[in-house]
């Protein structure tokens, strides 16, 4: 057992203290104005997204969750669509699509980067155009734990296929592929600014990226009850989809931090590649970019000794969590919309040998070393068995 204080996984309380004024005028001015929504911090903070992101228009929601789900229905996504996307993910990519009546087509993801296989990909559309009774529509790219997905390749596919394009961007706002910054990727891209995103709020929150002028304004019309030109003209059915004022005022103190964090965590992330070298493997970099470093996945050979490595790190105070135990079509609410016949071996293998440690940019050089440490001693005890 350990005799220092446990590491946090996520340390909220010590980004707190080190925003400390800034944030608390932010939620002053909103509570001397009290225009609780859509109040004037939405419309600088969608500003400042599009600075940020190079993206023509930024509309914020009330979740990650609500920007794929405005985005879909905004493309009359519904019973009879296929709609291809990851299986190794979280629940939210999918959910949505179930939501609105359409079937999810689960991809398999690549080995090494845990990102969407092009190549399964091709393969997945091929099998559903030969099936003939779905009708291709749409494709979700994953930018899973930080780094962006082939985007240059689902292009390619999407528009041979002639396929929608979305980016789920909830883990990797701030990464960059190529020297630019995600945010232009597809038709539209998808923000989460739940609190343990690289960009989080005090709370729920999201947003919406696009180029595309008719398609921003579809989208602020479906978060607002699919109001028209005035507030009660009703053009369609929409949402109470919304960004709070007081998390977009969180957010844009945030924001004003948000590349020295970066930064950070990319520090964190090299000294973990540098001191895991030849314990574990490493999380490999996609070519050509920058990640945001939401996730710092590494792979052990398998479950007994991911379980044991977890156990000892626990032991040392050090906690770890699994990103994600089972891929979606093996979960029980999806089960039954994916065909058996079809198997996704890499990411079914995966839930058994990945394991996250702690990178955010609270994390001291000290407690880098002691995670660092800690995998090495273990490491010594599995050679030494
Ligand atoms: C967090 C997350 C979402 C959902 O975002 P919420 O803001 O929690 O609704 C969607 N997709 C992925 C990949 C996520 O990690």
């Amino acid at each position: 057992m350990s005799d220092q204080p446990p590491i946090s996984f996520l340390d909220l309380p010590r980004q707190q203290a080190r925003l400390g004024d800034a944030l608390r005028r932010r939620i002053d001015t909103v509570l001397s104005h009290c225009r609780f929504v859509m109040g004037p911090e939405i419309e600088e903070l969608e500003t400042r997204l599009c600075a940020y992101s190079g993206a023509k228009h930024a509309v914020s929601v009330s979740s990650g969750t609500d920007a794929l789900l405005i985005v879909l229905m905004a493309e009359e996504i519904g019973p009879g669509d296929a709609v291809f996307l990851p299986a190794f993910t979280y629940t939210a990519t999918a959910e949505v699509v179930l939501l609105l009546g359409a079937t999810p087509v689960f991809v398999d993801v690549d080995p090494r980067s845990f990102q969407i296989d092009p190549g399964s990909l091709k393969a997945r559309i091929a099998s559903i155009r030969a099936q003939g009774e779905l009708e291709p529509r749409l494709v979700i790219g994953v930018d899973l734990f930080g780094q962006p997905a082939p985007w240059a390749q689902l292009r390619e596919i999407a528009q041979e296929e002639a396929l929608l394009l979305v980016a789920d961007c909830a883990q990797a706002f701030g990464a960059a592929l190529e020297g630019r910054k995600l945010g232009r990727e597809a038709v539209a891209t998808t923000l989460s600014f739940f609190p343990s995103k690289p960009l989080g709020a005090y709370g729920d929150g999201g947003a919406i990226l696009t180029d595309d002028e008719e398609r921003a304004a579809l989208y602020r019309s479906l978060r607002t009850h699919g109001e028209g030109r005035s507030r009660y003209e009703v053009l369609r059915i929409g949402l109470n989809g919304r960004l709070d004022t007081l998390q977009a005022a969180i957010l844009l103190a945030k924001l004003d931090v948000f590349d020295e964090e970066l930064e950070r965590r990319n520090d964190v992330a090299e000294r973990y590649d540098t001191g895991l070298a030849g314990l574990v493997e490493t999380p490999l970099r996609v070519p050509e970019s920058e990640s945001a470093w939401a996730i710092y996945s590494i792979l052990l050979p398998d479950r007994a000794q991911r379980d044991s490595l977890q156990r000892f790190l626990s032991g040392c105070g050090v906690p770890s969590v699994v990103y994600y135990p089972k891929p979606l079509h093996a979960q029980p609410a999806y089960r039954e919309h994916h065909d058996e016949t079809v198997s996704l071996p890499v990411s079914e293998g995966l839930g058994a040998r990945i394991l996250a440690l702690p990178l955010h940019p609270e994390l001291r050089d000290d407690e880098v070393a002691r995670v660092i440490d800690a995998v090495r001693r273990w490491h010594e005890q599995e050679m030494g068995k």
